[in-house]
């Protein structure tokens, strides 16, 4: 017994601009990482589907907000990916418009997942979508995904690098995840549930 059955989910339907955004009694937890970092890959392992959200959609067409209904009693909302270098100005403003709005206004969300790439040091745009959930007071987890690219030796160095470079309090979570293999999976699903 879970109290969340992961295989009832479904698209709702996306949000290319604020007015769009879409609002509910339910909560509302928003996914977050730069382009490339696997976010699609966590929410279809998080829901056991290859196909859920995609995986590896071009860039520059995926500016826009997806929500994703999980059994009736949480939705899933995929932010923009961002950070992706040969995208253009244009897109990047649109981004940054729109996760401004999303920030900025109120009940478009209850709870943050931050994904980063556990082999490497956060970059400046991780750093900034921390300080977004930081400063919007909800509680957020951060998870560290492509945890097997990373020998055994290099798991602790690499978590505390991520914590000291977003500047995580104790209280935030910091769970060591792989989209490929699953681990991480119980950790994210446990923190979720406690949302309900
Ligand atoms: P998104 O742009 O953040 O949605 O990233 P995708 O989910 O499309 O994944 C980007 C690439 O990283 C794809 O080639 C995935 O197969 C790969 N990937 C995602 N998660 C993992 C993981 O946990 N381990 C490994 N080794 N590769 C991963």
């Amino acid at each position: 017994m879970t109290g969340l059955n992961l295989n009832r989910a479904e698209f709702i339907r996306s949000a290319a601009a604020p007015k769009q955004f879409l609002r509910s009694s339910l909560p509302k937890v928003a996914f977050a990482g730069r382009s490339n970092v696997g976010k699609s890959s966590v929410i279809n392992r998080l829901v056991n589907r290859r196909q859920f959200a995609k995986v590896g959609a071009t860039p520059g067409k995926t500016i826009h907000v997806n929500y994703f209904d999980i059994d009736g009693k949480l939705w899933l909302v995929d932010l923009p990916g961002y950070g992706f270098a040969k995208v253009s100005q244009e897109e990047r403003d649109r981004w940054a418009k729109l996760m401004e709005s999303f920030f900025a206004e109120d009940g478009t969300f209850d709870a943050g997942v931050l994904i980063v790439d556990a082999r490497h040091k956060p970059t400046a745009d991780d750093v900034r979508m921390a300080e977004y959930f930081k400063r919007s007071g909800r509680a957020f987890v951060v998870l560290a995904n492509k945890l097997d690219k990373l020998k055994k030796s290099e798991i602790d160095p690499a978590m505390a690098l991520i914590r000291e470079t977003l500047r995580l309090t104790e209280g935030t979570e910091l769970i060591p995840f792989s989209a490929e293999k699953g681990d991480g999976r119980e950790d994210l699903l446990g923190w979720l549930l406690r949302l309900l």
